[in-house]
């Protein structure tokens, strides 16, 4: 915190509460870089009796002194301090330096989070996540959609397949949601337009660089949206939040050596067809209606490069809420970046009798979906929607090959602490 009364001006006197990530004693002075509100702060001492044995990286301090503008402090200004005080100091001699520039291993540094999100890269990327989501969000509620919040206890799975993460509620068995599919699109019978930004769960135990037990994902479902609708949305909204990124978060971008993306093109829609052609030519030979796999993925995304959509999946590998086309295939997308899949979408079944085909088509019962099921008598409107996983677009904007980088507390097979 930094209380100045009269602003940041030359002579004006400046009090600051923040902890120290950096301490330089030279012969005559000693510059302190403190953290105040996620900004950095240079405090300069002259009075050698001001610097004790308490004070050193991350202690947590208070100090009180005149301001100096400059361009060589961080940011355009320092503070010579006349007193100070620490406020709490460190009990212990942590793990690792947060101001090396020598990264430790993931897993440490995950076991000492909190201490790990003080350093500067940090501070800079877990900023640059949220201003995302502020983004996407005034990017929703320009387009009218209404921001939701549905239930994360569930009592059957909302798209089977998947698994779930089974739960005791009272004297029930219940799971954690897979995703709010369902919920999502019944809003749209009463809302037309809902987004909602929450936690998934998945309990498949993955080992890979891109999959969390526990993910958040950025929902969209509105009425009246066809395939292609909802793929020029969901392009349009990945382009205006980084741009909005670009445009407002250069510095914090630039300090963590983010790549820079070209969203200059309209990003290509492959169908599904068209990529089992090009695997089959340039890679192996896979038959149409397979699923393509993380290797076919990535030299196909090798090809393309940057943002593209796979449309109109086989019926069979989507599941039972999909709306169909052509027989077997499918009004389905999955948004890539190079071989990640970011999002999935697609039309939505809105005819009753054909959402009992789905069911029955992905040996779901029609009993666990009652309830749901009864919503589409009354007057369902025709749908879409996707679901974006927003650590796995904060991979893309932060260039992390991890997906863990990004999350403030992972959850994976491995890890359920901190
Ligand atoms: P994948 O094939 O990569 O496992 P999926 O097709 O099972 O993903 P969907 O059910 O389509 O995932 O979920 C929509 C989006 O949510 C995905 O495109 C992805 O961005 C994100 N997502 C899904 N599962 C996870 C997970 N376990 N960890 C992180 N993000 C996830
Ligand atoms: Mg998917």
């Amino acid at each position: 915190m930094l209380i100045a009364q009269n602003g940041i001006n030359e002579g004006s006197e400046a009090e600051v509460y923040g902890w120290v990530l950096s301490i330089r004693e030279q012969k005559t002075l000693s510059f302190i870089i403190v953290y105040e509100n996620r900004k950095q702060v240079q405090l300069v001492i002259k009075d050698k009796k001001l610097m004790s044995s308490q004070l050193k990286q991350n202690s947590v301090i208070w100090a009180k002194g005149t301001i100096k503008i400059t361009d060589k402090a961080p940011n355009g200004f320092e503070i010579h301090v006349s007193s100070l005080k620490v406020l709490s100091k460190p009990k212990k001699l942590p793990p690792f330096n947060i101001m090396s520039t020598d990264v430790p291993a993931l897993d440490l540094r995950l076991d000492f989070r909190a201490l790990d999100l003080r350093r500067p890269y940090n501070i800079n990327l877990f900023t640059i996540r949220s201003k995302a989501l502020q983004y996407f969000r005034e990017y929703l509620i320009s387009k009218d959609f209404l921001e939701v919040q549905t239930p994360k206890i569930i009592a059957t799975a909302s798209e089977g397949g998947a698994a779930l993460f089974p739960l005791m509620y009272y004297d029930k068995q219940a799971f954690l949601a897979q995703s709010p599919q369902l919920y999502k699109e019944e809003l749209t019978m009463s809302f037309e337009r809902v987004f909602e930004i929450g936690p998934i769960f998945r309990a498949e135990p993955s080992r890979t660089l891109k999959h969390l037990s526990e993910a958040i994902s950025l929902d969209v479902e509105a009425a009246f949206y066809k395939n292609e609708d909802l793929m020029d949305f969901l392009e349009d909204m990945i382009k205006y939040v980084i741009n909005r990124l670009y445009e407002k978060e250069g510095d914090a971008l630039k300090r963590i050596k983010a790549p820079t993306l070209d969203i200059s093109k309209k990003f290509p829609r492959y169908s599904y067809s068209e990529v089992v052609s090009w695997i089959n030519k340039n890679l192996e030979e896979i038959h149409e209606g397979e699923d393509l796999s993380s290797k076919h993925l990535e030299a196909f995304g090798d090809h393309v490069e940057g943002f593209y959509f796979i449309k109109d999946w086989p019926l069979k590998l989507k599941p039972f809420y999909i709306q169909p086309k052509d027989g077997d295939y499918s009004n389905s997308f999955d948004l890539m970046y190079r071989g990640l899949e970011l999002s999935s979408g697609g039309e939505r079944v809105h005819d009753p009798a054909l959402l009992r085909k789905g069911l029955k088509r992905t040996g779901l019962s029609a009993k666990g979906f009652k309830y749901h099921l009864e919503v589409y008598n009354y007057g369902m409107p025709p749908h879409g929607g996707f679901g974006l996983g927003v650590d796995r677009f904060m991979m893309v904007v932060t260039g992390a090959e991890n997906i863990r980088e990004v999350v403030l507390y992972p959850r994976d097979v491995r890890r359920l602490v901190p």
